[in-house]
């Protein structure tokens, strides 16, 4: 997977909604536009300009800690929609594949996931989940992950095969998803983060990568293509 250039790496300093520098070329308007070429549809941007925040790392205590319902009236308050730009952008140019908003230190049950960036086969992002449960789980998969809050490592670990997940989009409006393979087991390693779990509280194995694959899973990588035992890609997220 081609990395996303980035010229302005900027940190997130103090106030929770509040950013830093802006990028550009902006990485998110580079995932828009081979989104566009792809036919996979166009990023849902409210604000303009998204800026990187910093993510956090283990043990940061935002971590954690449960994180807190979304308001519905939060929805409309321009600086929550800035929030999702920027998670976004955050997620894309880690790169990972779904990030929660306690990953940069924001203690709100809300996260983004777009697993359609480096596979033309998926057409599952990107999506924003605002107050998310499952409403079913069912069967059980092997998963190897990594996690951008716990970077250099990967493990496995068990998850369910299949969920359905309801929640609010950014507008405030309710959807259910179903979610299985490795857009499944996104959803869940996200929603873990807004409890305050992180993968490795119930992974095996917690290692330093030993192939290129999981190297990628590690560090910097989204996912890779050929890990994982039930055949379906590694995560990092
Ligand atoms: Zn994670």
């Amino acid at each position: 997977m081609a990395r996303v250039p980035v010229y302005v790496k900027c940190l997130y300093l103090s106030a929770p909604f509040r950013s830093r520098t802006p990028t550009f070329p902006h990485p998110l308007a580079t995932f828009a536009a081979v989104r566009e070429l792809r036919g996979l549809g166009k990023l849902d941007i409210m604000n303009g300009v998204p800026y990187l925040r910093e993510i956090v790392h283990e043990p940061h205590p935002t971590l954690r800690r449960a994180a807190k319902k979304v308001r519905a009236e939060e929805l409309e308050d321009p600086l929550v929609q800035q929030l999702i730009d920027d998670m976004f952008v955050t997620m894309y140019e880690a790169p990972g594949i779904g990030l929660a908003a306690p990953q940069i230190n924001v203690a709100k049950r809300l996260f983004v996931v777009d697993i359609a960036i480096d596979r033309e086969d998926y057409k599952l992002g990107p999506l924003v989940f605002v107050n998310p449960r499952f409403t079913a789980r069912e069967g059980e998969l092997e998963s190897t992950e990594g996690c951008l809050s716990v970077p250099g490592k990967v493990g496995d670990l068990k998850r369910y095969e299949r969920v359905v997940c309801v929640a609010l989009d950014r507008h405030g409006k309710r959807f259910e998803v179903e979610g299985k393979g490795l857009f499944g087991r996104c959803l869940q390693h996200e929603l873990d983060h807004l409890d305050g779990t992180l993968y490795i509280d119930k992974a095996q194995n917690i290692r330093d990568p030993h192939t290129e694959e999981e190297d990628e899973t590690a560090s910097t990588e989204g996912e890779s293509t050929s890990a994982g035992g039930d055949g379906e890609a590694a995560l990092s997220a």
